[in-house]
């Protein structure tokens, strides 16, 4: 589960890490009486107003904007708050923007210029082990610097069992090339990081930029949080954090009546029960020319109501021109499952795409019988193989 920025710096904030502080607001008045409690707070007088969407690139598309006085916040938040945000991670049309986050200005002058770093907190699956990335490059695009300056990322390697070694976040600070109080700023904020990534159950921190102030301060200015949803029963207060407006309604419904959904670009919506079987369908699907429209995994159950849900959900998208049911019928015999489709087509009323069934398991024969006598635009396989074959006889 994504979060939205001011709420990953709640989550490090809790932990220790130092962020640039902030208020949320969801109307220029609202922003206004967030800037001033802050002015209160931290004697801060410049404040940045940044746009609250899932998405990076936000300085880019105009989402990010210093205000030096109260007239600047009203005016810049009431400009950022309901326009579509375009940024390099955005769909074309952009994000609708509910809310900003009105923060302190850190990039306040000083003895020292301030400097912008880059650091990550995420599980390297291929070593199973969590993995600090990071480097002087902040600020920026950190794909540009894997693309063009790869030495100037590193990554240091953590066991999970022996947690974040002092000596390692030190490391960490060395190689930023920080000194004195610098140097003991981070690594007091890679300690308390990792910290907050291991106890929240994250499966991404992305902080860019981490920022060096101009007194010599380590702090988050971004954060870019992700939990573990499956770790959510643990934390019931990030599990209110989620902001549905930032999901795929679809799938959003879908999850609400227990179906597992991924939407995707393609023209064939898969029906599948187990995930294991529904990524071996889309990767058939894709051999035999095809483009899956969407991950299902519609569970153990696929009675005529739960093959009912998972059609309207494939329906949803208008992108859809074929549909291919592939169900093993274990526990849950085929025959019942083609009756449940069977049912479930008439009815809906209104399917127009035909649809290609291959149940295999308990009853398969008699599952096959049900559907070909069906005189629906139903048809039925046998084999894996023949079951994509005639995706494509249909689409063709
Ligand atoms: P992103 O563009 O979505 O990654 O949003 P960030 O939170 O990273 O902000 C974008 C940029 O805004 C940063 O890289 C900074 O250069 C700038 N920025 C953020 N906070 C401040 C601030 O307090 N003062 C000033 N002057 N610039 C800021
Ligand atoms: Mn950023």
């Amino acid at each position: 589960m994504n979060l939205h920025e001011y709420q990953g710096k709640e989550i490090l904030n809790s932990f220790g890490v130092r962020i640039q502080r902030g208020k949320v607001a969801s109307t220029a008045a609202e922003a206004v009486k967030a800037a001033k409690e802050l002015t209160e707070e931290t004697g801060t007088g410049w404040h940045v107003i940044k746009a609250q969407v899932h998405a990076g690139g936000r300085g880019k598309g105009g989402g990010v904007k210093l205000a030096k006085n109260l007239e600047q916040v009203e005016e810049i938040a009431g400009q950022i708050i309901g326009m579509d945000l375009v940024t390099p991670q955005t769909p074309p049309e952009g994000k609708r923007v509910h809310q900003v986050l009105v923060a302190e200005d850190v990039y306040y002058p000083g003895d020292n210029e301030p400097e912008e770093y880059y650091m990550s907190v995420l599980l390297n699956r291929a070593t199973g082990k969590n993995m600090i990335m990071y480097s002087t490059e902040g600020g920026m695009d950190i794909e540009t610097v894997a693309e063009e300056t790869p030495h100037l990322i590193f990554t240091e390697e953590i066991d999970p069992g022996a947690g974040l070694l002092p000596f390692q976040a030190r490391k960490v600070a060395f190689n930023l090339g920080l000194s004195g109080t610098a140097f003991k700023e981070m690594t007091k904020f890679v300690q308390a990081l990792y910290t907050a990534f291991v106890k929240a159950d994250a499966s991404l921190f992305e902080i860019n930029p981490v920022l060096k102030t101009s007194d010599d301060k380590i702090m988050a200015v971004d954060a870019k949080v992700s939990l573990d949803e499956n770790a959510l029963f643990r934390h019931k207060d990030y599990a209110e954090m989620r902001d549905i407006r930032e999901e795929n309604p679809t799938e959003v419904e879908a999850k609400a009546v227990g179906l597992n959904y991924v939407d995707l670009d393609g023209n064939v919506g898969c029906m599948v029960n187990g995930a294991g079987l529904a990524m071996a369908t889309m990767d058939l699907i894709k051999q035999a020319g095809g483009e899956p429209a969407n991950f299902l995994d519609v569970g153990g159950t696929a009675d005529a109501k739960r093959v009912e849900e998972a059609f309207r959900i494939i329906l949803k998208d208008d992108g859809v021109k074929a549909i291919l049911i592939n169900i093993f019928g274990g526990i849950v015999r085929c025959d019942r499952v083609a009756q449940g489709v069977v049912d479930a087509y008439k009815n809906m009323g209104n399917i127009s795409v035909p649809i290609i069934v291959r149940l295999q398991g308990t009853n398969a024969d008699i599952a096959k019988e049900i559907i070909d006598n069906s005189g629906l635009d139903v048809h039925s396989a046998v084999q894996f193989q023949e079951a994509a074959d005639k995706v494509q006889e249909v689409l063709a």
